[in-house]
This record gives C-alpha cells, structure tokens and sequence, in this order.
C-alpha cells in the first residue's frame, strides 16, 4: 500500500515535470520554496518598479493604422496584472489605455490553450490544435498576417524575452505541426522574412541536425546579425537578427535587465523607417513561466518589466498618431488570487490553483486608429480580424 502511494506520488511528480517541461519554462529555480514564504514576500523589494508618467493620449480621429504593435503577456490575466499593480504602489501605465475588454481563449480541441495555438488565433484568425503553429488541425498552412505585412511591403517584428523560435513569435512566422519543431520554426523564420527578431535560441540557428549555420544565411540576406545587448544598440540596417543567448533570457530575477526594453526601442526605430509601416509583436514570455512557478515574484518582476515597455510604446504611439498599440494575453497561467498584501507598501500575496494554464478570459487593452473595435467580450481569432479591419486589409488580402 505504502510503496503505491510512494509510486503514484512519483508519477505525479514525473507527470508535472514532462508537463511543465514540455511548457518550455526552463530550470526551476533551486530556491523557489523560500518565495512561498510570506517573510520573502515581505522583505523583497522589486527591482522592476517604476514611476507611471501621465502620458498625453490625444483623441485619434483616423480609422486606418498604418503601423500595429501587438503586445503578448503570455500568462497574463486580470490577477497577473493586478499583482503588478499593487507591487507598483497601485498605478500601472496598462491604466491610460483608453478601450478595454476581454477575449475567450478556447483552442480548437480544449477548452484550456497552450500559447502555440492561442498565439495562431491571434495570427491567424483560426483556431487550432493545442502544440500547433500556423496551420489548422489538419496540418494545413494557414496565412498569418505577418505574411501579409510582408506581402503589402510593411517591416515586421517579433520581439521577446524567450527563444524566438518558441511558441508565440513562431506562430506569427511559421507553419509546424509541433511546437517543438525549433529548427524547423528558425529555418521558417528566414523563409518569411521578418526583418526583425530579437530574443533568445542562437542554438536553433548554429547548432542543428542539418548542420546549416543559419547565421551565416542571415549575412548572406543582408541581416545584421548580433549576439550582445550592447551589439543590438549599436546595430545599423533595415534586417536585424538579435539572438542574444544562446537558450532562453534570464528572468528578471536573474539578471536580465532591461533587455526588452532596448529590443522594443531598436525594433521601432529600425521599423519605423518603412514607409509603408510595420506590424510588431511584442512579447513578454516569461509572466508565463513565473506563474507555472507559482512563484509570485518571479510573475510580478516580469509584469513589472512589460508595464514598462508598455509606457514606452504607448508614448511612441502618442507622438505617431497612426500606430495602433493592442495589449493582451494567450491565457492566464496558474489560477492566481491576490490573497493578501499592501498597497501602501507594494506588498503582494498571491494563491495558485494550479502549474498550468487556466481557461478564464483574459483582458484586451487598446490605444490608437480603430481602439474602439477592441471592447466588450469577444472570441482571440477576433483580435486578428479586428488587426486586419484596422489595417483596412479587408478584401486586399493577397
Ligand atoms: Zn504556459
């Protein structure tokens, strides 16, 4: 009896473990434990809190974005947000957004997604399979509306604080059957000519069974190809490949930075230069990975380190008046409650339901041309649709 229970548990564990992993969250961080702790809760003090500036949103008249910046927290929902909030003294730069609401985020065969198909909704209008990218539950290629910005000669951009090779960017750039395809995705990546991607995995570019050094074809392409944080604030050229590590980024915790920050700023100015505009995916992929954690500063630096970028790109949109700036998630990751905290003193208590996703909606901001479309509760193909609505692509899609 006692060594069934010993083994069951055992699976259990294992079963968590394959589960997680196959979440692509990396390594567990050896000292989780202490986090659960109320006392570390209390004493910690989050390096990512910042001061919200008022920005001056002016009223835009014009329905057509010439540019669209579509921002991912991978996790993010109303509680993911909301612990960010009180961590932040109560003010987040998520609060100016103008237009508000919700979307349902069902894949085509469960109830509860994974980013792979959530992010292939957002894509591509579709719902597919969990683990499948750009294509529908037959394995067939489905049009993303990147492919389309780099039909109608706009730049595109995938920026993130994962492998850009993982689940979310590679559903706006390729067409697998698994997630797990990452030198396939990296090969996809090239073929659809993004001209910009910033983020983590050199290892699907150098170190492949097909023994391509992918690098080296990005030169070929007239891509500037760099590995450094430093080397991308100095890079020139209309092509970028950022591959700044070689697996995944650190987490804030463990001294990322303001990584993501420098790679949004790089990948609007380099953009920015199209004539013809940009459509831009930005996303922070670890809000994720923190809360399958159930590690509640892990999640809340990285909430933190997104409201930031968040200003930034809604001061940029502000001046533009033609960029048409979304905010939303995949998923919430860990049925989190705020359990308890201050908000005098930027204290958060957090209470996990589970180490995986969930299926509750999960919220939609938006600021610029055609904002208002994004209100009410609607279904995550939409904020394709409403995208390509904005872009005013109806009926001039190749
Ligand atoms: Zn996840």
């Amino acid at each position: 009896m006692i060594s069934n229970c010993t083994r069951l548990l055992f699976m259990g564990c294992l079963l968590i473990f394959i589960h997680q992993d196959s979440l692509g969250q990396g390594k567990k961080r050896d000292h989780d434990k202490n986090f659960h702790s109320k006392e570390t809760v209390e004493k910690y003090r989050y390096k990512s809190v910042h001061q919200v500036k008022k920005i001056n949103l002016p009223g835009i008249e014009n329905r057509k974005a010439k540019n669209i910046i579509l921002m991912i927290g991978d996790g993010m929902g109303t509680s993911q947000i909301h612990a960010g909030m009180i961590a932040n003294k109560g003010e987040l730069y998520l609060g100016q957004f103008p237009y508000a609401g919700f979307i349902t985020t069902h894949s085509a065969n469960e109830l509860i997604t994974d980013s792979a198909a959530g992010a292939t909704a957002f894509a591509t209008g579709e719902k597919t399979d969990n683990g499948m990218l750009g294509v529908n539950p037959d394995n067939e290629p489905l049009q993303t509306i990147m492919e389309i910005a780099e039909y109608k000669g706009l730049g595109t951009g995938l920026v993130v604080t994962s492998t850009v090779t993982h689940a979310t960017p590679a559903a706006f750039a390729a067409h697998q059957f698994s997630r797990h395809y990452y030198e396939q995705i990296a090969s996809d990546l090239i073929r659809n000519d993004i001209d910009v991607f910033i983020g983590g995995g050199r290892s699907h570019f150098t170190d492949r069974l097909d023994r391509l050094n992918l690098l080296e074809i990005l030169k070929e392409r007239n891509y500037t190809v760099v590995d450094t944080v430093i080397d991308l604030e100095a890079a020139h050229g209309d092509k970028i490949a950022g591959l700044l590590y070689y697996d995944n980024p650190p987490s804030i915790l463990d001294g990322r930075g303001d990584m993501l920050l420098k790679a949004t700023k790089k990948s609007i100015e380099t953009l920015g230069r199209n004539d013809n505009g940009f459509m831009m995916m930005i996303e922070s992929s670890q809000i994720d990975w923190g809360n399958h954690q159930n590690n509640i500063l892990y999640q809340t630096e990285e909430m933190l380190d997104f409201d930031i970028i968040i200003g930034h790109v809604l001061e940029f949109a502000a001046m533009d008046g033609e960029t048409l700036v979304i905010v939303t998630s995949d998923h919430e990751t860990g049925g989190l409650a705020i359990s308890g905290g201050n908000l005098k003193k930027g204290i958060v208590h957090g209470d996990y339901t589970t180490n995986g996703h969930t299926g509750v909606m999960v919220p939609v901001f938006a600021y610029g041309p055609s904002a208002d479309l994004f209100t009410g509760i609607f279904d995550n193909t939409e904020i394709y649709d409403k995208m390509i609505e904005a872009f005013d692509w109806n009926g001039s899609k190749p």
